[in-house]
């Protein structure tokens, strides 16, 4: 299931069932999985062959894909707000 939302690549509004998730990102995109109607792509679907699973790709991934040739699943780094150490000198 997908929840509708922003699409990542255009920014206008994903309706569910003609959007998916990235797997890189985990941004909803506009994906028309559908051939006979007409749709918007921002991504693209392909096997996996390594796991022989559906992959699904934003364009801003795959853009970023090409430019190292290593499209390696892109780890979302949590947010890490300023640490706040007490140091203790006693
Ligand atoms: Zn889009
Ligand atoms: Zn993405």
């Amino acid at each position: 299931m997908v929840e509708d939302g922003p699409c990542t690549v255009c920014g206008e509004v994903a309706p569910a069932g003609s959007a998916s998730v990235c797997h890189s990102c985990g941004e909803p995109f506009h994906l028309n999985e559908r051939n006979d109607t007409e749709g918007k792509d921002c991504g693209a679907v392909w096997i996996d062959e390594q796991y022989q699973a559906l992959r699904f790709g934003c364009q801003r991934c795959l853009d970023q894909g090409q430019q190292t040739q290593k499209p390696e699943p892109r780890v979302r780094e949590p947010r890490v707000g300023p640490r706040r150490y007490r140091r203790r000198d006693v």
